[in-house]
């Protein structure tokens, strides 16, 4: 059986929705990576009874393992630490070490509010020093130390991780959480799962869950392989854990989905299309440049997230009117009137327009109808048409339909545009009209 864990998110602002929670889903993918079950994720305010409320019921749920976030500040209403000592049945003893190496990180800060007092700077530093007895002590990152805090006695409860709020310090202080020998002591005995995505687009989610018949039906046996399959900015990801004994089930299931789906299958690797696009750029030697109506920037957005994309990102032109368009991008005021703005022939005049303009080698162009309002009976909310050319005179032109609302048609946009650009990359080409 594998150990299991909760996760304690601690922070009204959280709570009220002023801040979405980034950590709690994050804490949960790595529990699961490493084999340990996750039971629940709990958000609460910063009230110490409340947080009292949600350890004891940690307790009552018998997990091995509470990992906390937040709370582990300065301020007075930062109070996890004590809160978990009392849980743990510790004192709160102060750790003059810890301050030391507090006030070490804290001067020079200090230098730079030369106006605040100092008796009250130490005073909460020596609060940030202030940790359960006997609790193992993870270096800060930030100002805030992280604790590892076991029960008094072996399985009498959970071991407890308190992590700091914000999500770069708590990542930091994760990865040193997992090394210690409490982590270790509270999680042995578990299982350890191996994972795998296979990512596909193209298809309705339906055909999998048909796939996963057809491979339960032809002998694959399922019942070893746990398998998630959710819809992602337009992709389906399939996401298989099993225990190292059952990759050969796990090998027999993949076969079948690339049986059936060839060419919608597009990544085994966890590499997602960004990250395919970028790599064939960078490895064909190629530049890109966009011109975007309904995305209005989304595309550059997207194709500039990765560091290093200024090798291949040359920019873009977010052409939203019909003047830009023909005053920017060069598109023929003609053309325009005769097909109208969202259309397959603007679309492709966009892209030779923002490579040839911006000096790319390859263009990619956007227009569509993103809603809610703008629809038509010829051209509905959810129109949309992307265009990729490039200068060695090869191009794709598409038309899409996409559901949702006006944010998810244009993000589901980009993820049309992004598959178009790695179909050209990979040499895939419309067939020159006669
Ligand atoms: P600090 O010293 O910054 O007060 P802390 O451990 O007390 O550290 P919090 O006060 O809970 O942490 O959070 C500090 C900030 O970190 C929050 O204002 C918020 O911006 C961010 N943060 C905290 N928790 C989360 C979360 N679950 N998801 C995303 N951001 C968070
Ligand atoms: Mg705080």
């Amino acid at each position: 059986m594998s150990a299991r864990a909760a996760i304690i998110v601690t922070g009204t602002e959280v709570l009220g929705g002023r801040v979405s929670d980034r950590n709690g889903p994050w804490l949960s993918e790595q529990l699961a990576q490493l084999g340990v079950e996750v039971a629940q994720i709990t958000v609460v305010g910063d009230r110490p009874q409340d947080m009292r409320a949600a350890l004891d019921w940690c307790a009552a749920l018998r997990v091995d393992l509470v990992v906390t976030s937040g709370g582990l500040g300065p301020t007075e209403d930062d109070l996890t630490a004590r809160v978990v000592g009392e849980f743990a049945g510790r004192s709160m003893v102060l750790d003059e070490a810890l301050e030391e190496r507090i006030a070490a990180i804290l001067r020079p800060l200090r230098a730079r509010w030369p106006h605040l007092s100092e008796e009250a700077i130490m005073a909460s530093n020596r609060k940030q020093a202030v940790v359960p007895e006997g609790a193992t002590i993870l270096e800060p990152v930030g100002t805030a130390p992280g604790l590892v805090v076991a029960p008094l006695e072996t399985g009498a409860g959970p071991t407890v991780v308190v992590l700091p709020g914000p999500p770069s310090e708590l990542r930091a202080l994760w990865a040193a959480a997992i090394e210690t020998t409490a982590f270790s002591a509270a999680v042995a005995g578990r299982t350890v799962y191996d994972e795998r995505m296979l990512r596909l687009y193209g298809l309705p989610e339906s055909e999998i869950a048909e796939t996963l018949r057809i491979a339960d039906a032809t002998g694959v046996p399922m019942e070893r392989l746990e398998v998630t399959t959710c819809l992602r900015r337009g992709e389906i990801e399939i996401v298989t854990r099993f225990e190292a004994p059952d990759a050969s089930a796990y090998d027999a299931f993949a076969a079948v989905v690339r049986s059936r789906h060839g060419e919608m299958l597009f990544s085994e690797d966890f590499r997602r299309v960004d990250d395919q696009v970028a790599e064939m750029l960078v490895e064909q030697r190629l530049t890109v440049a966009v011109a975007e109506s309904c995305t209005g920037g989304l595309l550059a957005g997207r194709l500039s997230e990765r560091p290093g994309s200024s090798e291949y990102l040359r920019g873009g032109i977010v052409a939203y009117s019909n003047e830009i368009k023909e005053s920017l991008v060069g598109v023929d005021h003609q053309l325009l009137a005769e097909h109208g703005a969202v259309s397959g022939e603007v679309a492709l005049a966009l892209a030779d327009g923002a490579r040839e303009r911006l000096g790319a080698t390859i263009g990619v162009g956007v227009t569509g109808v993103a809603g809610p309002g703008g629809g038509t009976a010829a051209k509905p909310v959810g129109t949309v048409w992307v265009a990729v050319s490039s200068s060695a005179g090869r191009s794709i032109v598409r038309h899409t339909m996409l559901r949702g609302s006006r944010a998810e048609v244009r993000e589901r946009t980009t993820t049309v545009a992004l598959h178009l650009l790695r179909r050209l990359l990979l040499g895939e080409d419309d067939a020159p009209s006669a």
